[in-house]
């Protein structure tokens, strides 16, 4: 790793243009992507791209559609293959990137980049799974029922996950025939970038994947509303999830079609821990999952409910054991708190911290000065005694900020755990078997963990995504997931003709 971040260093700064039908294409405007860690460091200089080159992009989409649809799946699946091997070459360098653009930790930023693999193995052999009809032919009559693509894609991402997201729901795209545009965010666009070169370097045909980065805000309603557009994959914040989904509700002029949106958005997520937990266990876990990528991660533990009796113990223990994190750049061997990722997010996150003065007590307030002329860093915050209604308890944050809420019993932390509007992630530290099968049955969340961190689903094995306000769609990761791009069709046959075909000399009787 300390070789990569050295290889990779030399690179920061250049320029990364949109890419669309396999030529780069210029623009106007650029936009920088600074490190997190070192704010006057430019990761990269990216093309802005304009609505004009948007509509391009769609326009090249549509165009290479037919011929990747009528693709062999089993050959679609191998360029997947092949980007996971490439990956799989590139596991450092790729991870350096993430260091350096979005301050993810060293290991963390692996993570990523082994999730990036493990997505275009696994949607791959779906794809072979999914390739084969299913076949009920009875004598005289064949049916066989199968998938299509649903035509050019266009894939929304955020930056926190900044290419395991972006690649997951590219590759479903691409693996089941749809032709995609790839709008990376603004924070991630040099690793996005990266993503695309491991496309091209598999030799995925020019008008497949298209490379887009720009500003949501001004491209991102030419991508939406745009009538040839299939589909859109989104995973962001609830905000603009939502507005994607009524955007896309909307039927435009020369659509023949209605779009489909899928929205993986935020969650308020929730570990219980119970009387008889182990404490050990459970203070790493909740730490884990709350200051793991400084909590923005749209899975991190942002409430911890405990049990009366074990209320006071766990609180010290756990201010303890923050206390012990280290904050540093994100290159820092030792670095387990890194930089949030840009001036915004440290801004809001320090407010939301000022005001929530008033709806908890305070009872760890960690300390990033000695770092603040050199990034956006803003250390773990632990509010206590914090009410279950208050904002600080209903509203996700995406930054170091954890509140704790009493519950008389299990049915209170019940309650409290199920009353948000999101249900995203949660889980329970228990050693009672009891217990454990009852917040199995009633805590009611897309992914529960029990006695364990709640971060860090593994693709197939863990399949990943929630309900409520936490979004729509299918668990990525999942044996769902690729059916979302595709369009199930049957078709019959009756086998018993009658009579002879029609030739020329027929029909001229
Ligand atoms: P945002 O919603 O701000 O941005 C996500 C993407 O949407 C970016 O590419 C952004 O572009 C783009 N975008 C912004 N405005 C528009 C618009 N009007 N039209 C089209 N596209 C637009 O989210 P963040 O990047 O800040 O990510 C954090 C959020 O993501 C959190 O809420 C988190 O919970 C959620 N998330 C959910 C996950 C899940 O699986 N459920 C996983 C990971 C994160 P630009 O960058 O240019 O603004």
């Amino acid at each position: 790793m300390d070789n990569a971040l050295a290889q990779v260093m030399p690179q920061l700064g250049r320029t990364y243009p949109p890419i669309v039908n396999g030529q780069t294409a210029p623009t106007a405007a650029t936009f920088d992507s600074l490190n997190p860690s070192h704010r006057q460091q430019i990761v990269g200089r990216c093309g802005r791209a304009s609505v004009e080159q948007a509509r391009e992009a769609i326009a090249a989409a549509k165009t290479a559609f037919p011929a990747w649809r009528d693709t062999d799946p089993a050959k679609r699946a191998d360029y997947l293959f092949r980007a996971a091997q490439l990956m799989r070459r590139r596991r450092f360098e790729l991870a350096a990137w993430q260091v350096y653009e979005c301050g993810k930790p060293r290991r963390e930023a692996d993570a990523d980049v082994a999730e990036s693999i493990d997505y275009c193995e696994f949607y791959g052999r779906e794809m072979l799974r999914l390739a084969t009809p299913r076949r009920r032919d009875v004598p005289g009559e064949e049916n066989s029922y199968f998938y299509e693509p649903r035509g050019v894609v266009v894939v929304i991402a955020p930056w926190n996950f900044p290419m395991a997201i972006l690649c997951g729901m590219t590759t479903a795209a691409v693996v089941t025939g749809n032709t995609a545009i790839m709008k990376p965010a603004e924070q991630s666009t040099v690793i996005g970038a990266k993503l695309m070169e491991v496309f091209q370097e598999v030799g995925l045909p020019g008008g497949v994947v298209a490379f887009l980065p720009g500003i949501g805000e001004e491209i991102g309603p030419a991508l939406i509303e745009h009538s040839d557009v299939a589909m859109i994959a989104f995973t962001g914040s609830r905000g603009v999830g939502l507005h994607i989904n009524r955007e896309a509700a909307e039927v435009r002029p020369g659509q023949q079609h209605i779009k489909r949106a899928l929205a993986e958005l935020g969650g308020k997520n929730a570990i219980i821990v119970d009387e008889d937990a182990d404490m050990d266990e459970a203070v790493q876990g909740v730490v884990a999952s709350a200051f793991g990528y400084v909590g923005q991660k749209c899975s991190a533990c942002s409430r911890v409910i405990l049990l009366e009796s074990v209320h006071d113990t766990f609180v010290a223990r756990l201010v303890e054991a923050t206390r012990s994190l280290k904050l540093a750049p994100a290159e820092d061997p030792g670095c387990s708190v890194g930089p949030v990722i840009d001036a915004d997010a440290h801004q809001r996150i320090l407010a939301t911290i000022e005001k929530s003065k008033g709806e908890g007590r305070l009872v760890y307030a960690g300390d990033a000065d000695s770092l603040k002329d050199e990034g956006y860093y803003v250390a773990p915050h632990i509010f206590a005694d914090v009410s279950p209604s208050a904002s600080l308890a209903q509203e996700e944050i995406f930054g170091p900020v954890l509140a704790v809420l009493r519950a008389r019993d299990l049915d209170h932390a019940l309650e409290i755990a199920n009353g948000t509007s999101y249900a995203l992630t949660g889980g329970l530290f228990s050693r009672s078997p009891e217990h454990i099968a009852r917040v199995k049955r009633e805590f009611r969340v897309g992914n529960l963990y029990i006695n364990r961190k709640i971060t860090g689903a593994l693709v197939d094995r863990q399949p990943f995504g929630g309900f409520k306000m936490s979004g729509i769609g299918s668990k990525a990761g999942g044996p769902d997931y690729l059916l979302q791009f595709v369009l199930p069709r049957t078709i019959t046959e009756n086998t018993l003709r009658r009579g002879f075909a029609p030739d020329v000399g027929a029909t001229e009787l």
